[in-house]
């Protein structure tokens, strides 16, 4: 039953304007499968999301959590944000047609490398900081930022892009009105989160911390054996760069990573003091210039190749 206020979702059948192919991935309560749009022969991402049926139901997510998602979604376009196509809505399910993001989930292509140089590395995360910036200068936290909702575009190409994808959890932070709650990933949710404290936009600075870490050493640094110890971990900010993976990190990525990992919110670093560290925008500048010059190279040997000809 629709009640006044609900958002109104295209109420056709998603399978007669789309082919409905493989699945791509899956959450707690929804199914990613690739599909093709009839009209236009494009490719898309169909997030089917279950609805809650009823409200004493523990399954499924509730119409308004929906809503949100879709709300949220449909004020973002940037590149390095996925963007909403399309909704549908049947009896059982919401689906958003997301724009396709088919070269693997960051988490996969992590696995095969280990880790990461500090120059790929930046690489990365300035696209993740450059994509938070966008939605935190909307107040929008999305309070669920790891490695497994950071997908690549296309992962073969020198310096792949990278989307954020999921904002299931996302809010729009609204002045003057504290938002709390427990939600999230334990290894990558802020001390805020676990201690139930007032969130903002810093619980997404610190995930950043973490998803650095792992990005530069392959180790999560407040994982435990349980939920509870890893919860534990992060509220006592028992957390060390461990020899065995760090020993040829630089000072200056370490420093990065220990001013988001900052207990105190207000000393945390923001967006804006993440992307001007010097990290960031030495390491960022350096990778440019190498990737101007071999282009300039390669132009030279081919003109000079065309020439000899
Ligand atoms: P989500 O519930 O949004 O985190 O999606 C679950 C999984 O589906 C993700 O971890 C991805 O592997 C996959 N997925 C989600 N969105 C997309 C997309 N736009 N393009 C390709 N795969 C996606």
């Amino acid at each position: 039953m629709r009640t006044p206020g609900m958002a109104l979702f295209k109420q056709q059948a998603v399978e007669d304007f789309y082919d409905i192919g493989e699945e791509l991935g899956s959450g707690q309560f929804a199914v990613v499968k690739r599909c093709t749009e009839k009209s236009t022969g494009v490719e898309y991402a169909a997030k089917f999301v279950k609805k809650r049926q009823s409200r004493a139901s523990r399954r499924g997510v509730r119409r308004e959590e929906i809503e949100r998602e879709v709300d949220i979604l449909q004020q973002l376009q940037h590149p390095n944000v996925v963007a909403l196509h399309d909704v549908y809505e049947n009896r059982t399910d919401v689906v958003l047609v997301l724009e396709l993001v088919s070269g693997g989930e960051l988490f996969d292509f992590l696995a095969r490398k280990e880790s990461l140089c500090e120059e790929e590395a930046t690489q990365f995360i300035k696209q993740i900081l450059d994509g938070v910036q966008y939605f935190h200068s909307k107040r929008i936290a999305h309070f669920d930022l790891k490695p497994e909702n950071i997908m690549l575009l296309d992962r073969n190409v020198p310096l792949p892009r990278i989307k954020v994808i999921d904002f299931g959890l996302a809010h729009k932070l609204e002045d003057g009105a504290d938002f709390k709650n427990i939600f999230g990933t334990p290894e990558f949710v802020a001390p805020e989160i676990v201690n139930y404290e007032p969130l903002g936009l810093e619980a997404d600075m610190w995930s950043i911390g973490v998803i650095t870490y792992i990005l530069l050493s392959g180790a999560s640094p407040f994982l435990g054996d349980t939920k509870q110890e890893t919860l534990g971990n992060i509220s006592a900010m028992s957390y060390e760069f461990d020899e065995e993976f760090f020993s040829k990190t630089s000072e200056l990525a370490k420093s990065f990573i220990r001013q988001l990992l900052v207990k105190d919110t207000r000393k945390r670093m923001s967006i804006e003091d993440a992307l001007n560290h010097p990290w960031i925008k030495v390491l960022c500048v350096c990778v440019c210039v190498c990737v101007c010059v071999c282009v300039c190279v390669c132009v030279c040997v081919c003109v000079s190749a065309c020439d000899l000809n």
